[in-house]
């Protein structure tokens, strides 16, 4: 974890806080990969949104992969480059748009391909450049939580080796793509990619391109980004194609914080403390994952010599965002910093109990600290009727 630098005693919680030194760090390392490869990377958008971001990212990345509609749009307003998507079926009547903005979508089946593809014909005889490919399912994973393991079985993400043979359409067809991994290293790639070729490797050949999707946690400390360009450049140079990788939470990873404030202090058979964040609103993967964020200054419960239980202020009971222990007694008011909170955090917040949205903070060197966004009653009232 990095040096926290950033002076927060003005700032009002909650907030997320995201340090865009740290982002621009991991452009860098993400940048790094492309340069020595001429692989393609996309920002995931549906691990990170923040838009105001995008700018700066967009001179290291060559584009973004949606998977909607409105992720496409704001990747193809916000972002430029090339515009991906992946859905596990689309709608028929948002497939004109997606064709409009996307240069590349990929089909979750043959049958969806079959039941868009004169669209696609029709678009690319008016002179559109687009690019289609099939998720396939190699049904290797090794991901030991089935909601985020797209190979469990009776999974409805991606074609197995006997659908594809058994629905082989692929005239038209530029591309492959799997997505079998999450928050992994390299050597879980190189293994996942002996199935995919085993399985897949006849068809690769003819095509243009091979998405390694996203769970590549290429920016954390002990990834080994050397074992992923060889394994980039193994593919590219074995089958004459264009890797690309859509990173999510890699682009992100270890980039800002969740500020948040003491509201109570309380006990019931342990010290109890309720902030003014909530787990469910303000980082549902802390109850979906389920994991225990990190709290700048805290420790393991009874590391140190207080240890507290830390709630939310909605009314759910499972509103616990986890236990930490201090050196010294917390105060009311007393300002709590959470770390690695860019990713599937702003993604996925909400505003249940009526529990507002933190505020969007961002921070650089120039700007110090920035109001992004600030969140009001009319937000969440305008998404209710
Ligand atoms: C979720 C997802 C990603 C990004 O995954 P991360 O784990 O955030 O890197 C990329 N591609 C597809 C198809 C996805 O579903």
């Amino acid at each position: 974890m990095t040096e926290f630098d950033i002076d927060i005693r003005n700032i009002t919680t909650p907030c997320y806080l995201v340090d865009e030194r740290l982002l621009q760090k991991n452009m860098e390392v993400l940048k790094s990969v492309s340069d020595k490869t001429g692989c393609r990377i996309l920002l995931a958008q549906k691990a990170f949104s923040m838009f105001s971001m995008y700018p700066m990212m967009s001179k290291y990345l060559a584009g973004t992969t949606a998977s909607s509609l409105f992720e496409a749009k704001l990747g193809k307003e916000e972002f430029g480059g090339e515009t991906h998507i992946f859905a596990p079926a689309y709608k028929e009547s948002e497939m004109d748009e997606i064709i409009r903005l996307c240069d590349h979508i990929v089909f979750n089946s043959f049958s969806q391909w079959k039941r868009f593809k004169d669209k696609v014909l029709n678009a690319r005889k008016a002179g559109k450049k687009l690019e289609c490919g099939i998720r396939i399912n190699p049904e290797y994973a090794e991901i030991e939580t089935d909601i985020y393991n797209p190979c469990f079985i009776g999974s409805r993400l991606g074609t197995t080796l006997k659908a594809f043979e058994e629905n082989l359409d692929l005239e038209g067809i530029d591309g492959l793509h799997f997505h079998t991994m999450c928050e992994q290293n390299s050597d879980t790639l190189e293994r996942t990619l002996k199935v995919v070729e085993e399985k897949f490797g006849k068809y690769m050949k003819d095509m243009k391109w091979i998405n390694f999707g996203g769970g590549h946690h290429i920016t954390r400390k002990d990834y080994d980004v050397e074992r992923l360009i060889s394994c980039i450049n193994h593919i590219q140079e074995t089958y004459d194609v264009q890797v690309y990788l859509e990173p999510g939470e890699a682009t992100a990873l270890n980039t800002g914080y969740l500020v948040a404030e003491v509201l109570e202090l309380s006990e019931n058979g342990m010290n109890l403390a309720i902030l003014d964040t909530s787990a469910a609103c303000h980082m549902p993967d802390v109850l979906e994952m389920p994991y225990r964020p990190e709290i700048i200054g805290a420790g393991k419960p009874g590391e140190k010599e207080y240890t507290y239980r830390f709630g939310g202020p909605t009314c759910l009971a499972g509103d616990i965002i986890g236990d930490y222990s201090f050196d010294k007694p917390l105060e009311i008011g007393q300002k709590l910093v959470f770390t690695d909170m860019s990713h599937y955090t702003m993604v996925k917040n909400n505003t249940f109990n009526g529990i507002n949205l933190p505020t969007i903070l961002s921070y650089n060197e120039n700007e110090k600290i920035k109001e992004i966004r600030r969140f009001s009653y009319a937000d969440f009232k305008g998404r209710l009727s």
